[in-house]
């Protein structure tokens, strides 16, 4: 087959990884960088070009596309998909897991454990807000944040009321979240590819930390999942409509809670840490389901 990643940086471990899975299993892989595609909208003939010339046909496409870029590498998925080009995840799922309110949302309704979460626009009432998610201690998120920048935990209500005041004061977009104490700083990524869990480890937070991000000194190692947990991750990746993503859970005692579905989940972690080929099962997914106008929403969303 024809395969293009779609990324940035082709010496990343995820992009690289991709194409040497790729390229072992037979197929021919290029690696696009999103930014530098540009696009004819003809009505019958969508095209998407790069470095002066018309990209050829592929049977498929692996976006990798950064929180930053979302808007337009969402644009560029999409005009694969008015091609007929099989996309792993398709653009309307990106964009919507990109959106932490809609994504919560999402889940919600679907009767996903979810930690109590709240979210307002005014400082009219605060004390009402931190009280309905079960009171101090809180998490107070940034919903612009990745890697766990802007992820605060307010030990008293006094700090969750002046963090949120602060916050709302800058007109910077925040979520108010029970905090999952009993999780002990650690959290599940689950790797979900094609509607099964294909690997999990387990994070844990440095010493004093409370947030178990590996790029903020916190460590990985195996876990074996429950029957509750792995059905947990499932129905989060097909409420999320995403074939490959990464559901970050954290154990609480109300059972599996599902903090965020990732779109672009990074895989020299979990690689790394189960031992795992995940590229290539990326890879195995796109031959069973990488056929010409396999994509749902053929760009309509
Ligand atoms: P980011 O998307 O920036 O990584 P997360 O929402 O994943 O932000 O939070 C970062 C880390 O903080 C998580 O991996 C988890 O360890 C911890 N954390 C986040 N929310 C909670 C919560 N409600 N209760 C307990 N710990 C949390």
């Amino acid at each position: 087959m024809k395969i293009a990643i779609l990324s940035r940086n082709e010496n990343l471990y995820s992009t690289r990884r991709l194409k040497e899975a790729g390229e072992s299993r037979g197929h021919e892989v290029d690696i696009i960088d999103t930014l530098h595609c540009y696009m004819d909208i003809t009505r019958s003939r969508p095209a998407v070009r790069y470095h002066g010339k018309q990209l050829p046909k592929y049977d498929a496409i692996i976006p990798r596309i950064g929180a930053s870029i979302t808007f337009y590498g969402t644009a560029v998925v999409r005009q694969f998909e008015m091609m007929g080009t099989f996309s792993v995840n398709e653009s309307i799922a990106i964009s919507r897991s990109r959106d932490k309110l809609r994504s919560l949302q999402l889940l919600s309704r679907k009767d996903v454990g979810l930690p109590r979460t709240g979210f307002a626009n005014k400082a009219d009432n605060i004390p009402d807000l931190i009280k309905n998610v079960g009171g101090a201690p809180v998490v107070i998120k940034l919903l612009e944040g990745t890697q766990g920048i802007g992820v605060v935990l307010a030990e008293t209500n006094k700090a969750a009321e002046s963090i949120i005041e602060a916050f709302m004061g800058i007109k910077a977009d925040i979520l108010v979240q029970e905090f999952i104490k009993e999780a002990g700083g650690s959290d599940i990524r689950c790797f979900v590819v094609g509607g099964k869990v294909v690997a999990a480890m387990k994070r844990q937070a440095a010493e004093g930390e409370f947030r178990s991000n590996l790029h903020r000194g916190g460590s990985a190692k195996l876990i074996r999942l429950t029957k509750e947990e792995r059905a947990t991750a499932v129905n989060a990746a097909k409420v999320m409509g995403l074939n490959v993503c990464g559901v970050d859970i954290l154990q609480s005692s109300h059972g599996p809670v599902v903090m965020e579905v990732n779109s672009s989940p990074g895989l020299e972690g979990i690689e790394t840490a189960t031992k795992k080929d995940i590229a290539s099962m990326v890879i195995e997914f796109i031959e069973k389901n990488g056929k010409p106008g396999n994509t749902r929403s053929r760009g309509k969303g």
